[in-house]
């Protein structure tokens, strides 16, 4: 028992390594933008597969050397699978007790859900078991009429929203997790909606907005003057009606649009390799979209099983991706490099041949828009402040948010 000290949680947020289960490829919806095309009924964990993953991981100590870590149970949806994820839970305690293992009290489950079930009765006992250590964040998209255009219910019938069915589990869970933030996608059809939307998830008391444009193709002639416009506007609204104080939006980062030092600022943007995805049939992943029903034209990028464990060969790649050797001449001298984002798994999908050393870069436009409403943001705040003679204060007081996700 080394490396349990005490019953208190340490948690090392830097160095926490992610571990993700796919544990169902089904949701109760089928929302449009879902970048999960082949998402089906059939492939759920088993528990024997999730048992393997745990005692391979666990086994294999030094290889898992981060401080914490996070297990992430993503789907589909996945507290349609409750049951498993509880005797998951149940059994990487118990186990890191009996190891001794340094994530003893250093661990999070972490999940995304669409917050259908939320209420259910074994939702609510398992949240009340892993209270200490857990984070949930709800998925919803803004006003029903912006969350109905994307997120509706699967089926063959008329098309019908979930809006109501999402809405009325908010409260239950700010009660239990009162600084929850939501996740925001924005897609072509939703950029109308920006505004009202980041307000109105505001008004139902969730303080921190976390948006991101998809990384996908699919942006229209015009979007990005929309885009920055609805940027522009929702900053007067943040910054006029004072939700700027206990608010957060991450749109809006004094981190973004600046260059980028070739050799001092040339890290990779996201995680994969870093994290690890493991999937019903066993397979390991360098992140969840490398697995199957996550590409739209590749092939799945598997690095290892849980019965032969992981593949360096396979993995090496990931670990030594760095911004400039993946990233083209005009990303690399762009002037509002920072900030804008990629994805390993967007970026193998849609790259010519099946390498991740092609970065996509479908957002560039949105991402100038969004740098052209965050600067307009920042003068009128700093402007409104200075005037106020409380700059100084509020640069001391205020929370260092989160404002640049990959995904
Ligand atoms: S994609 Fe566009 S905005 Fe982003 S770094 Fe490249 S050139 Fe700059
Ligand atoms: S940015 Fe894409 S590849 Fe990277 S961690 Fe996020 S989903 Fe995975």
């Amino acid at each position: 028992m080394d490396g349990i000290k005490s019953n208190k949680v340490i948690w090392k947020d830097g160095t926490a390594k992610n571990i993700t289960f796919i544990v169902t490829k089904d949701c109760q919806l089928a929302c449009k933008y879902c970048y999960l095309v082949g998402k089906n009924e059939k492939e759920r964990m088993s528990w024997q597969v999730a048992k393997s993953a745990i005692d391979y991981i666990l086994d294999h100590k030094s290889d898992f050397n981060e401080e914490s870590v996070i297990w992430d149970f993503i789907g589909g949806e996945p507290f349609l699978e409750i049951d498993l994820i509880d005797q998951i839970c149940d059994y990487i305690k118990k186990e890191l007790y009996i190891r001794g293992h340094h994530w003893f009290n250093s661990y999070r489950f972490n999940f995304s859900t669409n917050g259908i079930n939320y209420d259910s009765e074994k939702v609510q006992q398992f949240i009340a078991k892993n209270r200490e250590h857990l984070s949930i964040g709800i998925t919803i998209d803004g006003t029903r009429r912006k969350h109905d255009l994307n997120r509706i219910w699967k089926g063959d019938g008329p098309e019908k929203g979930s809006y109501d069915d999402v809405v009325r589990n908010i409260p239950l869970w700010l009660k239990q997790f009162p600084h929850g933030g939501t996740k925001v996608t924005i897609s072509s059809a939703d950029i109308p909606y920006i505004k009202e939307s980041v307000l109105h998830l505001y008004s139902l008391g969730i303080h921190e907005v976390n948006i991101n444009a998809v990384f996908e193709d699919v942006w229209k002639e015009g979007d990005d003057d929309l885009f920055e416009q609805q940027l522009t506007e929702l900053a007067d609204a943040i910054i006029d009606g004072g939700w700027y104080e206990d608010y957060a939006c991450s749109f809006y980062s004094e981190n973004i649009g600046k260059p980028l030092d070739p050799v001092y600022d040339n890290t990779n943007w996201c995680g994969a390799g870093r994290m690890l995805a493991v999937d019903a049939a066993g397979n390991f992943y360098p992140c969840t979209r490398f697995a199957a029903y996550s590409l739209r034209s590749k092939k799945p990028l598997i690095i290892g099983n849980v019965h032969d464990g992981i593949d360096r060969d396979k993995l090496r790649p990931f670990l030594t991706l760095d911004r400039t050797t993946q990233s083209p001449q005009n990303c690399i001298d762009c002037e509002v490099a920072s900030g804008c984002a990629w994805c390993q798994g967007e970026n193998y999908d849609a790259a010519e041949s099946p390498t991740i050393y092609q970065r996509a870069t479908a957002i560039c436009k949105m991402h100038k828009a969004r740098v052209r409403a965050n600067n307009y943001y920042w003068n009128k705040l700093f402007r409104k402040l200075e005037l106020e003679g409380r700059r100084e204060e509020y640069e001391a007081n205020r929370k260092t948010s989160n404002p640049i996700l990959p995904c």
